[in-house]
């Protein structure tokens, strides 16, 4: 059997090891927070903006960001069919409604125009996820929540390393989450960060954070607020403090493979994959090949035949409104047609192709 070529795998070297290390030997007492504080540094001047607070995961990180909003019972949360369930689960979980729009051909995120239609006067954010390192596209999204007054959230959680116009995924919008799962560009195991330029809400989403205690806060044991126990540890800090060193290459190597994909399989008819328009900069986190429909080619064939070969893929996200526990939206049809049609593909630091 040829060896398994896995769909994702974290980078991990010398560095994470010496540092993750260091974190297990001493990072105890009062070096008990230094790689958190050292990461969310790094990171707030990897991604240009100026708050950032390091969660456990990017769910938690949106979770704590909405609730600072003042997101719950009876809002609505805009957000593209085609989505993975973290993106969605907060806004439940505070008791609001998400509200599923259907996404573009090309890039697979929501449909600005569709956004528009769905605004109500219950409307508290719109949710931009950049899915598989697409981005979104925000300057649409942004005027439109400028002239309907509404924020724009960012998850970027597959995102890193993509830019638009200049600016980091993450840091165009009201605030922006990351997440550092196993199976990210930039892996800490399980973790996640939150980030922001606007201080008010980093201070909420900050004491949030901390089971309630505001920073000034002088008393023992004495929240201001009930709260979340969202955090990382020092450890998966650390871990993250020497792969944030490695981005550029953690980066390059994931567009380089997505670049090798599109060479290869766009020269065929009929299929595309992850777009890079003009003035921007995919991250590649998930190389996604779009097969057309005459091709006849479905996400499960392909499955099947990649298993035989000891090859592991995945399929494209189903939309979440078909999901059981959401009311079906049959006008999402773009949603709808995809998936079937669409395969996700290996992409990970050390991939060696066969020949
Ligand atoms: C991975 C992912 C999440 C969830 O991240 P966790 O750190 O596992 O909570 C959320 N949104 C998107 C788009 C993701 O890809």
């Amino acid at each position: 059997m040829n060896p398994r070529i896995h769909y994702t795998k974290p980078s991990i070297t010398a560095l994470e090891i010496e540092y993750a290390t260091d974190a297990a030997a001493n990072g105890w007492g009062n070096r008990c927070y230094d790689y958190i504080v050292r990461f969310e540094e790094a990171f707030k001047a990897h991604l240009g903006v100026q708050y950032a607070i390091a969660t456990s995961s990017c769910t938690g990180a949106l979770h704590m960001g909405m609730a600072a909003l003042g997101i719950g019972p009876g809002d609505e949360v805009i957000l593209a069919d085609t989505n993975w369930i973290a993106s969605a689960a907060p806004i439940v979980h505070l008791g609001a409604t998400p509200v599923f729009v259907d996404i573009l051909p090309d890039s697979w995120c929501l449909d600005p125009a569709q956004v528009e239609h769905a605004i109500t006067p219950h409307t508290k954010a719109i949710l931009a996820v950049h899915l598989y390192g697409n981005l979104c596209a925000m300057d649409k999204l942004l005027a439109i929540g400028a002239k309907h007054g509404i924020p724009i959230i960012e998850d970027a959680a597959e995102a890193i390393g993509s830019v638009f116009h200049g600016k980091r995924a993450g840091s165009l919008g009201k605030f922006g989450a990351f997440s550092f799962h196993g199976t990210k560009t930039l892996t800490t195991g399980e973790g996640g960060l939150f980030v922001t330029n606007d201080a008010a809400l980093y201070e909420h989403v900050l004491t949030l954070s901390n089971h309630g205690r505001t920073r000034r806060q002088t008393r023992q044991f004495w929240p201001d607020m009930v709260g979340f126990k969202y955090k990382m540890s020092n450890i998966q800090a650390a871990i993250g403090c020497a792969q944030l060193e490695r981005i550029e290459e953690l980066v390059s190597r994931k567009r380089e493979i997505l670049a090798y994909y599109k060479g290869e399989l766009e020269k065929l008819p009929g299929v595309t994959l992850n777009p890079e328009p003009p003035d921007t900069i995919n991250g590649a986190w998930m190389p996604t090949a779009v097969f057309d429909r005459a091709l006849g080619i479905t996400g499960k064939a392909l499955q099947s035949a990649f298993a035989a070969d000891n090859i592991d893929a995945r399929v494209f996200f189903h939309p979440l409104s078909s999901l059981p526990m959401f009311k079906p939206v049959p006008g999402n049809v773009v949603a709808q047609d995809i998936p079937a049609r669409a395969i996700n593909l290996p992409s990970y630091h050390d991939i060696i192709g066969r020949n």
